[in-house]
């Protein structure tokens, strides 16, 4: 049984064979910097982590890129709205997300190319498609992609030149001649889409020099022209939110087998621009969509603001399998920090035991763990096989069983397995000096048997919030 995943592109499971292994390209649409991330946003990358450190963990040499969109219709409006300029807010919501993402314990990804930095690129693949006849200039002065043409250029591209890959489309009724200006739109609405858009009033200064006029390019074909530049004209796995299947993700297989990539070559009809597509659900926030009239609308910094830790956060968020919609809610925040609470307990318990010792990884869990992520990213079976092991280690622990070698055995196959989920430990916190202070007291009282004096010790100490536990070990200091 080797790894497998849910390809959007053929509607199945099919085995993962990287087009040069070990390497692994992989794309994950990033966030449009025009306000904070929601945590609906959030779970896209968080999953599109758990993939990354996935593919690591089974020995793939990952490169992960995640684009930043900073130019985009919904950004020229509220650039336009705040009278900033385009880098001064955008770069505002860049930092917030990276701050974001770095709370959830995400690795930063290899590249984070800016939409605005791949301006040329995108340009060529748009002359490209204007040589092939593919797409044209419109009377608005704005450059379309021509989904007629497209469709029949087969013969002369090479390409599959087939729109309606990822979904299925009835042409049956589309008009040729209907164009659609905006970056979103839906499937009722299959139409040439713009690349290229000229500038209008509305755009300020936000708008660069091309072959067609000053403008701005169209949300697809960022996409399109980042990924290529980054992992070559051909790679292994995109991935992103269902909603961005059509037509973003349609709309950039088109724009880039279209144009032969940036190589511009002529394409042979099997060859594709993304091997796997892989979509992750929908969230529902307290069992209804996301909206701030609602009040079931949360971003990460509110969540953190309440109280919750980046990693309560996380692993609510990989619980639930990622083509399954998932209601996320504040109780289940709750169940997390218990859910964490007890792995750290008994990893923390298996430390102690195995008190510097090093040992081998034993292989029960990490095998079982693979058998569950490799059956396309099984992740809730694979809490359930953590969840097996805590209870298996806390019996062994309990049973004196669990000796320093056994002990660090499973602690090194835990580390393992957490190298993939991504919780880290529990952050420690060194207690203050002062309350160290009075831990040293406290003992020195009990030694002496004064147990009045060290009583009240510890009570002083619980009342500068930390408590003082005895073990085996002597006295140790945690919050309270
Ligand atoms: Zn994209």
């Amino acid at each position: 049984m080797g790894l497998k995943f849910h390809n959007t592109l053929t509607r199945s499971v099919e085995d993962f064979v990287p087009l040069t292994p070990p390497a692994v390209g992989l794309y994950c649409c990033g966030p449009t910097v025009y306000d904070f991330g929601h945590i609906g946003n959030f779970r896209t990358f968080v999953f599109a982590d758990l993939v990354r450190r996935y593919l690591e963990f089974r020995g793939y040499q990952v490169t992960h890129v995640m684009n930043v969109t900073d130019v985009e219709d919904k950004i020229i409006r509220r650039v336009h709205e705040t009278g900033e300029s385009l880098a001064e807010f955008t770069g505002r919501y860049t930092d917030a997300f990276l701050a974001d993402l770095g709370s959830l314990n995400c690795l930063p990804p290899h590249h984070l190319p800016r939409a605005t930095a791949h301006i040329d690129g995108m340009i060529q693949l748009i002359r490209r498609l204007v040589e092939r006849g593919i797409a044209y200039q419109a009377a608005d002065g704005s450059v379309y992609f021509s989904i007629d043409r497209y469709r029949h250029s087969e013969r002369w591209a090479g390409c599959a030149c087939q729109y309606g890959q990822l979904v299925n489309l009835n042409f049956d009724d589309q008009r040729p001649t209907e164009r659609v200006a905006s970056d979103e739109y839906d499937k009722d609405n299959v139409a040439d889409f713009a690349l290229w858009k000229a500038r209008v009033p509305d755009d300020g200064a936000v708008f660069w020099p091309s072959p067609w006029g000053e403008g701005r390019p169209g949300w697809h074909i960022e996409c399109s022209a980042m990924s290529m530049a980054l992992l070559g004209d051909s790679f292994d796995l995109h991935l992103g939110g269902e909603d961005l299947a059509f037509p973003h993700h349609e709309d950039e297989i088109a724009q880039s087998e279209g144009s032969g990539g940036l190589a511009g070559e002529i394409w042979s009809k099997n060859r594709r621009f993304v091997k796997y597509w892989l979509h992750g659900a929908h969230l529902l926030v307290e069992g209804r969509k996301m909206s701030k009239s609602l009040g079931n609308f949360h971003t990460v910094r509110d969540l953190v603001g309440r109280g919750f830790s980046g990693r309560e956060i996380r692993s609510l968020l990989m619980s639930a399998h990622y083509r399954e919609t998932f209601n996320f809610t504040l109780a289940g925040l709750e169940g997390s920090r218990s859910d964490l609470s007890r792995i750290d307990e008994c990893v923390g318990k298996l430390r102690e035991r195995a008190a510097g010792t090093v040992a081998p990884a034993a292989p029960g869990l990490i095998e079982a763990f693979t058998e569950a992520m490799d059956d396309d990213l099984n992740v809730s079976r694979g809490w359930a096989v953590v969840f097996d092991w805590v209870r298996e280690q806390n019996r062994a622990l309990i049973s004196g069983e669990m000796d320093a070698t056994r002990a660090a055995s499973e602690l090194a196959a835990w580390e393992r397995v957490d190298r993939v989920l991504g919780l880290g430990g529990k952050p420690t916190e060194e207690a203050p000096p002062e309350i160290v202070a009075l831990a040293e007291a406290r003992a020195a009282a009990k030694l002496a048997k004064d147990f009045a004096r060290s009583d009240a010790l510890r009570v002083e100490i619980k009342a500068a919030g930390w408590i003082v536990e005895d073990t085996p070990k002597g006295p140790k200091l945690k919050r309270g």
